[in-house]
């Protein structure tokens, strides 16, 4: 048997044949028929320009569909598919093709020249380009191409894809993925969510990261559905979009900013089904704001790059604001003691570490071993790296990244957990909580908040609202108000940045 994920694909894709695949709004439209003689023809550019199965073939482009269709062709030759962040320079990508050794660096058209000096320097043979309407050297090969329209024989524990961590701290690490990793996360998280046929995916994510490319594209293809493929988040047309789309995958920025227009009403919403939220904390308010203005309880899910998609609140039952939901059909999830080696589970309800283990767990790290044995333990969890806790009914709670856990005259404080409480406060709209050097504590707690438009807020306000609700060695220091936060592209806060930002704020006391 073939566990190429592309086979499962085909089968829909022949199915569904003349039907919607990729919709957007310049009308460059893609039936599923397009899409299996596009692959098709990309897979033998591919091949015609030395790409093997199991070579790795980067890509930094902007979205376009035909990103989408070189992602498919890349699976159906056997290649292993390496999507590159578009934001990152040319030093940077020196990094990831020294790292990955790909036989083929696809780029954007106007990036050509730089591209070719950083593969000529890491030995990268060829260079492609494909640009956002579809132009460029690679669809030119395409079209010249013998078309390979075979399906390359894969096990599922053959490599599909290398996604590259977006590494906050130390080099990014290259997370190595399989058929069978993507292939199970997609089926699992169709059925969860029930996509079908009959559903319309309003994509408006970046497809270089795990979120856009494999939860979004992956279900899509998963049920034989059709996406609405808009190039960024922008709420003008995602308003408009939503008179025919059933589904909307966001970040929780984009629910912030549906929220600030008159516009979102349950009239509006009437024609979706379903509103998911990932890759960065929504807050409880926001949640329960988008509830009240529209009737949708937006369904908030838990994964990561290593991991796919590990928890999601239930389609059916309670999708409770603050929590990440239940563990996704054949995921385990246990939380165990940050503190100490032996990995074993805490009493249920304490905070600790969370550890996955399941179908969707990634290999390891590309060329990485020591990282890889340190994350990955023998019995098959994976660290996450996230602390968090499970409740009573079995919904997981995220309180924070390891790494910004906040220690302070040698107790933890949990920065959900005074971020919480300022958010709660009418003058504030969101806060992050840090913590940086102090010569007493180690680690002083230090707020950052952005007042809510036309607010007027004052540090010995937040500090003296807390007062009463916080244990002291967890009560802010110091409180710093900014315009807005820092965030990536997948409205993660960096608050390593926010950490480097006020690194000194302490030296003098
Ligand atoms: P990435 O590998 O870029 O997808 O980042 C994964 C990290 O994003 C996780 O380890 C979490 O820290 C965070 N994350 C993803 N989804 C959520 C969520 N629903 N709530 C809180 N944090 C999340």
């Amino acid at each position: 048997m073939n566990h190429n994920l592309f086979e499962t694909f085909a089968r829909h894709m022949n199915a569904r044949n003349q039907s919607a695949f990729i919709v957007t709004p310049e009308g460059r439209d893609f039936t599923y028929a397009d899409a299996l003689t596009i692959s098709a023809q990309l897979a033998g550019a591919l091949i015609a320009l030395g790409v093997k199965p199991g070579d790795r073939v980067a890509v930094q482009v902007d979205k376009s569909p035909e990103a989408i269709l070189l992602y498919l062709a890349c699976l159906r030759m056997g290649g292993v598919y390496l999507p590159l962040n578009t934001g990152y320079t040319a030093a940077e990508i020196g990094y990831f093709l020294g790292d990955a050794e790909p036989s083929l660096f696809v780029c954007q058209p106007e990036a050509l020249a730089d591209a070719r000096k950083v593969a000529n320097s890491t030995n990268c043979p060829q260079v492609a380009t494909l640009g956002v309407n579809g132009d460029g050297s690679l669809m030119e090969t395409a079209t010249r191409a013998e078309p390979f329209d075979g399906i390359e024989q894969r096990a599922g524990t053959d490599l599909a894809a290398i996604l590259y961590t977006s590494g906050t701290t130390g080099r990014s690490k290259g997370a190595m993925l399989t058929h069978g990793n993507l292939g199970s996360n997609a089926k699992t998280l169709m059925e969860t969510w029930r996509f079908t046929e009959a559903d319309r995916l309003i994509h408006a994510l970046p497809i270089f990261h795990t979120h856009g490319l494999f939860v979004a594209c992956n279900v899509t293809l998963m049920a034989g559905a059709s996406m609405y493929f808009l190039s960024r988040f922008d709420v003008d047309t995602v308003i408009e979009a939503m008179s025919e789309g059933t589904t909307l995958m966001g970040v929780p920025t984009f629910y912030t900013r549906l929220l600030q227009d008159d516009r979102l009403t349950p009239e509006l919403t009437r024609h979706m089904r379903l509103f998911t939220s990932g890759s960065a904390p929504l807050t409880a308010e926001t949640h329960r704001e988008f509830e009240k203005r529209t009737g949708h309880a937006i369904l908030e899910r838990y994964g990561m790059t290593e991991t796919n998609m590990n928890t999601s609140n239930p389609y059916d039952g309670d999708r409770i604001a603050g929590t990440v939901g239940l563990p996704l059909p054949g995921v385990e999830i246990r939380v165990t003691d940050p503190e100490t080696d032996t990995h074993q589970p805490l009493p249920q309800g304490e905070i600790g570490m969370l550890e996955v283990r399941g179908p969707n767990v990634f290999i390891g790290y590309w060329r990485m071993p020591e990282k890889t044995r340190a994350e990955l333990l023998e019995d098959g969890f994976f660290v996450t790296g996230d602390l968090g806790l499970i409740d009573e009914r079995g919904y997981v709670h995220i309180v924070g990244r390891d790494k910004d856990l906040v220690i302070s005259g040698g107790f933890n404080v949990y920065p959900k957990e005074v971020e919480q409480l300022i958010d709660e406060m009418d003058t504030v709209l969101e806060s992050a909580v840090i913590g940086v050097p102090h010569p007493d504590f180690g680690e002083g707690v230090t707020a950052v908040i952005v007042p809510q438009p036309g607010a007027r807020i004052e540090e010995t306000e937040v500090i003296n609202a807390l007062k009463s609700r916080l244990a002291k060695y967890k009560q802010p220091k110091r409180v710093f108000f900014v315009d807005s936060l820092p965030r990536n592209t997948m409205g993660k806060v960096q608050k390593n940045q926010l950490r480097e930002t006020y690194k000194d704020i302490y030296a003098d006391v």
